[in-house]
């Protein structure tokens, strides 16, 4: 156990499908500011432990501690209410309606104002579209229709919609996929500019772009980890080399 307090906490984290553990005795520790790369071969378990810390998958044994909530117990609603937030790959954002009121209606219920009309804007949920369509670098197409963006923005919109919701963990999976070289370098700049001041899990197969963003960089195998540390470090580890990156 490290005696360090970290944002997540996840310790001998198991789930296993008919006998078989997809996730095997885990532990890992994520810090506030970090942008955890979590890469690794296909079957691996990645998208398996998303899962678990957003509550779609039951944990069959562990604990998952996020800022000292446990969220093994919790229903996938009360995770995300407690600040976790996860964008998969396929974007879900609503394409008849434009920039702006995509973001407005990802403002967290209980805090937005519903008029007779429907859906009624205060300046609070103004000035933080605002600010979230700076961070995802859309603020001149606020008015532009969802669905005329191209597929990166779209994919950027999708993360500002999850930024409205103000998470302490996002995590993303495979957030370059599809996207044209200038929107990877653009993707790579928004990741570590709304990294700061929270926590970030990404999986990526895509190395160079780990390279570029990854504060620590994890590799599962087989429902374990198989080796941490920077880019550097894991692509020079024999037992990496063995598995994956040399293939
Ligand atoms: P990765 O994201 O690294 O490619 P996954 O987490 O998708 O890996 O899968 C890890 C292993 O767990 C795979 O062998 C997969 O077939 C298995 N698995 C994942 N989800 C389920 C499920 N709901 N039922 C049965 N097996 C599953």
């Amino acid at each position: 156990m490290p005696a360090k307090e970290f944002v997540l906490y996840i310790e001998d984290l198991t789930v296993s499908f008919d006998g078989f553990k997809a996730i095997d005795s885990l532990n890992l520790y994520v810090d506030k500011d970090e942008l955890r790369v979590i890469i690794g071969p296909n079957g691996a378990g990645k998208t398996t432990l998303l899962d678990l810390i957003c509550g779609k998958t039951k944990a069959s044994h562990g604990s998952i501690k996020f800022m000292d909530t446990e969220l093994t117990k919790k229903s996938e609603h009360a995770i995300v209410r407690s600040g976790v937030g996860r964008k998969f790959q396929t974007p879900s954002i609503y394409e008849n309606l434009s920039v702006f009121q995509n973001l407005e209606v990802s403002y967290p219920e209980g805090r937005s104002v519903f008029g007779a009309l429907g859906f009624k804007c205060t300046d609070e949920v103004k000035a933080k579209v605002q600010v979230v369509a700076e961070e995802i670098g859309l603020a001149d197409k606020l008015e532009m229709e969802a669905g005329l963006l191209s597929h990166g923005q779209k994919q950027w919109l999708e993360i500002g919609m999850l930024l409205m919701q103000e998470p302490e963990l996002l995590m993303l999976d495979e957030p370059i996929a599809g996207m044209s070289a200038r929107e990877r370098e653009l993707t790579a700049e928004l990741l570590k500019r709304i990294c700061k001041g929270r926590s970030m899990i990404v999986i990526e197969h895509d190395m160079d772009f780990v390279k570029q963003i990854a504060s620590k960089v994890t590799v599962m195998h087989q429902g374990k980890i198989l080796a941490e540390g920077t880019m550097d470090q894991v692509q020079s580890d024999p037992k990496v080399i063995d598995v994956y990156l040399g293939h």
